[in-house]
């Protein structure tokens, strides 16, 4: 097997992928805090950590993918003291939002997705152990994790002394005994959630949280931690303090991987732009969106800034168009050496540290082998690319590339549907709508709720009125 080779973060460097234990190899991600609708740099690391798991999953017997779910924020209380939604409303309407969002990029969903209000004990007792080491201290209702106390600060991120002050806005709180040192606990008044802890009762600071689940779902440490390139300083240099700190001698994450910015029409994006976009604005341009807007991710390599404009998501649905008519016409064909041989040359970008721009390329090379024999056109350029003498059997070609797409995460889907579109959808829900119409008319309420949370389901609400059943997408 081909080495994979994976960008630390923390080396600086591309370093070849060797795992704690081959027969298990275990990767963290920090997850969203739901407190609003995923935006589209929020779907950028959802989607390259995909595909990473898919690779790793083909490459070693078992993986262990965790990403978290942060429950606990002041950015929640503050939207639930700004609308009045409860707490527990807003962050389960929001992590319902966000699975339904991911499921339309086609990412599986992880191995664990902890919560961070289901492991607040396992917070205490790293806090308790930072405490106990000699890299925290309690103060007036806080708890601090003393920046001095680890001589390593500043390495994930390399920043100096200066630079790290400058980078954390720190706000020099009269019970922080240096400008540096971040909270890991602090005091909640009676309209704010806490828990009873050695230091009265509180709540955790974010970057305990992702310490904390690491540690109860993957040990003290684990082969790769992901995330975006923006939490490298304060958040993932604070993880590392505060995990290799409470477990002296281990090493927490053995490589770092970031994912680039995502940018829109050129400009970071932000609500006084105007060029704010969640992942829903982008759904509700059709069913096809949400595959055509993970192909658009995968087409700049996930370290590059990607810039998202209309344009780009419309050549990628143009782009999967042509895929999909490629299968809807190719022959089936049994597996075998030489569609070993061609999946294992298109999937070999990945090995080297997630190209998919060049899998990808290779994936519309297959196509052009397959369409070659189906309708025509020169394979002589994609023959010479695969390291092909005579061009491969009719479905060869088709059936290496399904091989591939799944490891992609792109072009999974059944081509007709694909192919009947927007058209096709509408028309499977009135056929639902009418399904549902007869089920209430026999009385039969079970069938008409069933069909209901159906629709429901794929994102599909409906809603009864006097002149009969209308829909709309949620
Ligand atoms: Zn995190």
């Amino acid at each position: 097997m081909t080495d994979l080779l994976i960008h630390d973060s923390a080396a600086r460097t591309k370093r070849r992928f060797v795992p704690i234990d081959p027969s298990h190899v275990r990767m963290y991600v920090c997850g969203p805090t739901v407190y609003d609708l995923a935006h589209l740099g929020n779907a950028r690391p959802v989607v390259v950590f995909d595909v990473l798991a898919r690779l790793l999953r083909r490459l070693y017997p078992k993986v262990t993918y965790v990403r978290n779910i942060t429950d606990v924020d002041d950015k929640i209380n503050a939207r639930s003291r700004e609308s009045g939604e409860t707490i527990g409303a807003i962050t389960a309407r929001t992590t319902e939002d966000f699975h339904r969002d991911m499921a339309a990029l086609n990412a599986l969903p992880p191995d664990v997705e902890p919560r961070a209000t289901g492991h607040i004990h396992e917070m205490i007792a790293l806090i308790e152990r930072l405490i106990a080491n000699g890299h925290a201290y309690a103060a007036d209702g806080h708890v601090l994790f003393s920046v001095p106390s680890f001589a390593d600060y500043g390495k994930l991120s390399g920043r100096t002394p200066d630079e790290l002050l400058a980078g954390a806005r720190v706000d020099v709180a009269p019970y922080k005994r240096d400008a540096g040192d971040f909270v890991l606990w602090k005091p909640s008044d009676d309209a704010t959630p806490g828990w009873d802890s050695p230091w009265g009762r509180g709540r955790p600071g974010w970057h305990i949280e992702c310490s904390a689940m690491s540690w109860k779902h993957l040990g003290e440490e684990f082969d790769i931690h992901g995330g975006g390139h923006d939490l490298i300083f304060p958040h993932h240099e604070n993880e590392v303090a505060q995990s290799v700190c409470a477990f002296p001698g281990h090493h927490f994450a053995h490589y770092w991987m970031h994912n680039g910015m995502l940018l829109v029409d050129g400009e970071k994006m932000s609500k006084s732009l105007g060029n704010f976009r969640t992942v829903r604005d982008i759904l509700a341009e059709g069913p096809w969106a949400g595959e055509a807007f993970r192909l658009l991710l995968l087409r700049t390599h996930y370290r590059q800034a990607l810039d998202f404009t209309v344009e780009a998501l419309r050549e990628a649905k143009a782009e999967l168009d042509d895929h999909y008519a490629m299968l809807s016409r190719a022959p089936a064909a049994p597996g075998g050496p030489a569609v070993e041989q061609l999946a294992g040359w298109a999937i070999a970008p990945l090995l080297d540290d997630l190209n998919t721009p060049l899998a990808l390329a290779r994936l519309r090379d297959l196509r052009t082998l397959e369409n070659a024999v189906t309708v025509g056109g020169s394979p002589a350029v994609a023959m010479e690319r695969a390291g092909l003498t005579t061009p491969p059997a009719p479905g060869v070609a088709a059936t290496a590339f399904r091989e591939v797409a799944s490891v992609l995460g792109v072009a999974t889907g059944d081509p007709s549907v694909w192919l009947q579109g927007d058209a096709g959808e509408a028309g499977a829900v009135e056929a639902a709508i009418a399904a549902r119409l007869a089920a209430r008319k026999d009385r039969n309420w079970a069938e008409a709720d069933r069909i209901r949370d159906e629709l429901k389901a794929q994102g599909i609400l409906l809603e009864d009125g006097p002149g009969g059943t209308t829909w709309r997408r949620a």
